[in-house]
């Protein structure tokens, strides 16, 4: 795998939360468009979207956060894993080892990690001699539609794998997440919310959110009104489940 070094990790997200972005581009190259590559090209860190999608991995990540964590004056609630590239990218099991490594790093000062992937959550996130009960560890999903993944999320994980990786964790104890962002407007894909609900029922926490920077969910004459009977379906679905809900839609 190609590596870059780089001179900082550890960095204050525009969100206010502490995040780590140990790989340069994402082979996952969703379409929806991804924010993160929008703005490598502008900041020019990926000429085009071929380039964003063959990842360089920070070869010096974990020197990096040793001496960043080393320095910060108060402990932060939480560690983010990663904003602008997926620590579980799928088929590249150099990011996996390097996932873990630091998460394992950022967990040995007493700080919990969130983690939130596109690819298959590793079991050993469930090994508690390595990893607290703090952690929460989340996968993006917005449909249960393999054409739907193609179309958009072509490099992910096929959905059901995600959804099995997760209810592991889930089975062994781990707190769990699932983030619905940016779910389709019907012009972009019609699809049953209540069954994609009922694949991740099992979870702690979700996260409904609806579909921004594409012009197309922008046609959409009903948007608004789609998108509030949606966020009531699944703050309801979570509410009858004791299921935490979060809805930015
Ligand atoms: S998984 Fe995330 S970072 Fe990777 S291409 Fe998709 S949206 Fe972008």
């Amino acid at each position: 795998m190609e590596t870059i070094t780089r001179k900082s990790l550890l960095n204050r997200s525009a969100l206010g939360f502490l995040c780590i972005n140990h790989v340069q581009g994402c082979s996952h190259g969703c379409l929806y468009p991804c924010y993160a590559f929008s703005m490598a090209r502008s900041y020019g860190r990926a000429r085009d979207y071929g380039d964003w999608r063959r990842p360089r991995l920070v070869a010096n990540a974990a020197e990096l956060l040793a001496k960043e964590l080393g320095r910060l004056r108060e402990r932060p609630g939480y560690v983010h894993l990663c904003l602008t590239t997926d620590p579980f990218m799928t088929g590249w099991p150099e990011v996996t080892a390097m996932s873990l490594k630091l998460i394992g790093l950022i967990n040995s000062k007493g700080i919990p990690v969130s983690v939130l992937t596109k690819g298959k959550l590793p079991g050993e996130l469930a090994d508690r001699g390595r990893f607290p009960e703090d952690n929460i560890y989340g996968i993006s999903l917005v449909s249960l539609s393999e054409e739907f993944r193609g179309r958009w999320e072509p490099g992910a994980t096929p959905h059901a794998e995600r959804i099995e990786a997760l209810e592991r964790l889930h089975e062994a104890g781990c707190r769990t997440l699932v983030h619905m962002e940016p779910y389709p407007t019907p012009n972009l894909a019609e699809q049953d919310l209540g069954e994609i609900l009922g694949a991740v029922g099992f979870v702690d926490s979700i996260y409904f959110g609806g579909w921004n920077y594409n012009a197309e969910a922008g046609k959409y004459a009903r948007r608004e009104e789609f998108y509030r009977e949606r966020a009531g379906l699944v703050r309801r679905f979570c509410a009858e489940r004791g299921i935490r809900c979060e809805s930015g839609a």
